[in-house]
């Protein structure tokens, strides 16, 4: 168990729940190890349980794991204990219980209930107190995180336009300053003291692309996003619209509005999922503008 809590401590330095697991042959040797490593894998299969079991059965050549002792710093969840159940596995030795989770004794008990086809040996208790602590410590400080960023994140507020003619939308390439990284803008800036969102779309369309719009205020979408430009990350509050021309079409004519901002142009409604794909939240709202009917013209 010793071995386990230092494996979930590892796990908790990479910012994973602290979860730490083992598997021992009978014959008393470590054959895995495995820690919580949901976050990092981007898996809810991410289990310290579920690969140890995966490590061990790899290494024995052998999904059945009789006879084999699992250590664990926490009582198993719903899903570990079904498949520690389905390994076939003769014993399970955890730390601290979990009353929100735990499917050994806590909320079900899967382990010992005799209408499956195995049934496991339980130790639990295992330096409980350790493994209990080491979670306890690190929901209190991942929740004090979560308050210091809440109190120092600043939401910039801006506004930005989808102009849709001619199944196309109108943009601008801008190129980052650090990065030197080129991408495809909708209208849009900060949000100016005295000014509304709308106007600042308006103002901002005309800067950035010389072109007047129409802009529908009902169709506003919000979301808040962090965008990293220009070496920093930007907290933004950004309020989409959707809007047409105000004037007749014309070619993309060059506009002097700010170093990085290289030209003006017109992309199809087509190629909005690859040419966006640089951030989902900014994406998601041009998506979801595009699918809105254009109001009548009046
Ligand atoms: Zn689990």
């Amino acid at each position: 168990m010793q071995k386990a809590l230092k494996l979930a401590k590892k796990a908790a330095l990479r910012g994973e729940v602290p979860v730490g697991a083992l598997v021992v042959s009978p014959e008393g040797e470590i054959l895995s190890t495995g820690e919580n490593l949901r976050e990092t894998l981007t898996t809810p299969i991410g289990h310290a349980e579920l690969l140890a079991l995966h490590r061990a059965s790899k290494k024995l050549g052998s999904w059945r794991l009789s006879d084999c002792n699992l250590y664990v710093t926490l009582e198993p969840c719903v899903m570990c204990a079904g498949a520690l159940q389905q390994s076939r596995i003769g014993r399970v030795v955890y730390g601290a219980t979990d009353p929100k989770g735990g499917a050994v004794e806590s909320l079900y008990k899967i382990l010992s209930d005799v209408r499956l086809n195995h049934q496991v040996q339980v130790t639990s208790g295992v330096l409980a107190k350790e493994c209990g602590e080491l979670l306890t410590e690190f929901f209190a400080s991942r929740r004090a995180d979560a308050r210091a960023e809440k109190a120092n994140k600043i939401y910039r507020r801006r506004s930005s336009v989808v102009v849709v003619h001619d199944k196309k939308i109108l943009g601008f390439y801008g190129v980052d300053p650090t990065s030197q990284k080129k991408y495809f803008f909708i209208p849009g800036g900060k949000i100016d003291d005295g000014e509304t969102p709308e106007e600042t779309a308006v103002r901002e369309c005309f800067e950035e692309t010389g072109y007047r719009i129409r802009l529908f205020p009902e169709s506003l979408v919000e979301k808040k996003y962090d965008f990293f430009w220009n070496g920093q990350s930007y907290a933004c509050h950004t309020y989409f619209y959707l809007a047409v021309l105000d004037q007749d079409w014309h070619p993309p004519r060059p506009v002097k509005d700010a170093a990085y901002n290289v030209g003006s142009a017109w992309i199809s409604k087509n190629d909005v999922a690859k040419t966006f794909s640089y951030d989902v939240h900014i994406l998601a709202a041009i998506q979801k503008l595009l699918k809105r009917p254009l109001p009548k013209k009046t």
